[in-house]
């Protein structure tokens, strides 16, 4: 009821809200074979949201079944230039449907609405950009060497073939645009799709469903089966007619997808945990450096892949930084995502929130000192306050480990010496984003080229966009998402050769 929410929702969410939350199989709207169903909360006061149908392996079966039988239809006699058409389609119903997309993802996943206003125009613009390359999709022409066919004799070309059906599972932290990121590029190649949202925030996915079908997609290209990793998820990994898995979420579960996949050799993509590197140095602009690295950690309650946790900061300012970035923490508004002037929400459960503070209830105990933050603020909500724990070292857990939660490890460093400094910020199993903050061009760029990551940051963090490629080195993942490498994680390519 209204009462549930400290702000009014649009009269648009509510009709989403008293209506159903099914599954989308073989273009319709269904229930779960079995008739289960889950209950989604409000992270931000517990409430509960909705009921939606979950699925297990036979609704998953059902779904790929509808995938594959739609890779080999109608969908796959359309050109290139149809399925631009139908991307622009749904990139305008986005479009018309931003605020109640970003209120979905707010109730159900706790992030500020500033943020999902952003997350939701941001979606729009992927499925534009895809559209753009759906009609780039091009092979290349050569011919064989001499010695295989003769010269003039023979001619070989390249033809861009879409991998077949995907199955895409996506996590809870950013829910409308990690199934976004996911489907515009399959779609634009060519592939069918099953989605597995995650079982903590499945509403927004199915508004996704409806506006795909209301686009025009024929039925079975795009399947969408809420349900838990362990039944629904394993099963897709599993089904043989996957022929491709692209996965986003912890990096235990990564690996175990990966050995399921071992089996029959599926592909796999996989953007994981990180562990992210911001290193400042003493010509940082600090009016900038103060609010930019304090939000590189705490930007979506630090729930966020590419989250800058383990700082860096060089001795000269350490002390100017730290009470910079101890007062910026302390005056950022907690509280539910609806209000408009709320920085830090929900963490997405209750569970997240006893391990974020199992990490700060540890960094208390000392030799590090925890300067702002701390506590997890009473009453209903999951939240914890943005915490930051100075004067760490490079072996404790609160540095090493990702916290996923609003909690920055910070550390000093001394001289100039930039392949020391690399050193340390390298000394991670992870390598998927980074910031450096300096005024030095030279120092920016080398820099820049020592972080062992997939995205790096100058004087910036976690600047990612439909256009600029991101994903992992070390154990942050395999393959880049976004971009026209994001498009080719979709395709295969086939040399045909033609003796003349
Ligand atoms: P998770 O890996 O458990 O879940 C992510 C998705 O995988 C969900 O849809 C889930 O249902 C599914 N899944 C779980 N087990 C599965 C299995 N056996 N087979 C197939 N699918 C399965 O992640 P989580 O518990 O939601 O989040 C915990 C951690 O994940 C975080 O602490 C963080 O390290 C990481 N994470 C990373 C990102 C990222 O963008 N890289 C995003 C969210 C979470």
């Amino acid at each position: 009821t209204a009462a549930d929410f400290p702000v009014e929702l649009s009269p648009g969410t509510w009709d989403v809200l008293r209506g159903d939350f099914p599954l989308l199989i073989d273009g319709k709207f269904v229930s779960s074979a079995s008739g289960a169903a889950g209950v989604t909360h409000d992270p931000a006061t517990g409430a509960a949201l909705a009921d939606f149908a979950l699925g297990d392996a036979v609704d998953v079966d059902l779904a790929v079944r509808a995938a594959h039988k739609a890779f080999g239809g109608p969908w796959s006699k359309l050109s290139h230039f149809e399925r631009a058409r139908l991307l622009r389609k749904l990139a305008d119903l986005f479009e018309a449907n931003t605020q109640v997309l970003a209120e979905l993802e707010v109730i159900d996943n706790g992030m500020p609405m500033w943020l999902a206003g952003l997350t939701a125009r941001n979606n729009a613009e992927l499925f534009h950009y895809y559209a753009g390359w759906a009609e780039r999709i091009e092979g290349t022409t050569t011919t064989p060497p001499a010695h295989v066919l003769a010269a003039g004799e023979a001619l070989t070309y390249t033809l861009r073939e879409p991998v077949g059906v995907v199955g895409q599972i996506v996590p809870w932290n950013v829910p409308l645009s990690m199934a976004c990121l996911k489907l515009a590029p399959a779609l634009a190649a060519g592939c069918t799709v099953v989605l597995k949202p995650a079982e903590e925030t499945p509403l927004s996915a199915v508004v996704l469903g409806r506006l795909i079908m209301e686009a025009g997609f024929p039925e079975g290209v795009v399947n969408i089966v809420n349900g838990d990793g362990a039944t629904a998820g394993a099963a897709l990994v599993k089904h043989p007619l996957v022929s491709k898995i692209s996965f986003t979420g912890s990096t235990e579960v990564g690996k175990l997808i990966v050995r399921e996949c071992a089996d029959d050799l599926k592909k796999v993509s996989l953007e994981l945990g990180g562990k992210s590197p911001v290193i400042v140095f003493p010509d940082a602009d600090m009016a900038k450096a103060v609010p930019g690295v304090a939000m590189a950690t705490f930007f979506l309650q630090g729930q966020n892949c590419m989250a800058g946790t383990r700082i860096f900061v060089h001795a000269d300012i350490y002390d100017e930084l730290l009470e910079g970035m101890a007062a910026f923490a302390g005056s950022m508004k907690i509280g539910h995502g609806l209000h408009a002037d709320t920085m830090i929400g929900p963490l997405i459960s209750a569970k997240q929130k006893a391990r974020v503070m199992s990490f700060v209830e540890e960094a208390k105990a000392g030799p590090a000192r925890v300067v702002a933050g701390g506590k997890a603020p009473e009453g209903p909500g999951h939240f914890v306050e943005p915490t930051i724990v100075a004067d760490t070292t490079p072996d404790m857990r609160v540095v090493r480990e990702e916290i996923f939660g609003p909690v920055m490890a910070v550390q000093r460093f001394e001289g100039d010496d930039l392949d020391a400094i690399a050193a340390m910020a390298n000394d991670s199993d992870f390598g998927l984003s980074g910031s450096v903050w300096t005024q030095d061009l030279s120092t920016a760029h080398k820099m820049a080229a020592r972080v062992r990551s997939g995205h790096v940051s100058v004087n910036t963090h976690g600047a990612v966009g439909a256009n600029i490629p991101f994903g992992g080195f070390k154990q942050s993942g395999w393959g880049r998402e976004f971009g026209r490498e994001g498009l080719d994680l979709y395709l295969e390519t086939k040399a045909v050769t033609v003796a003349l």
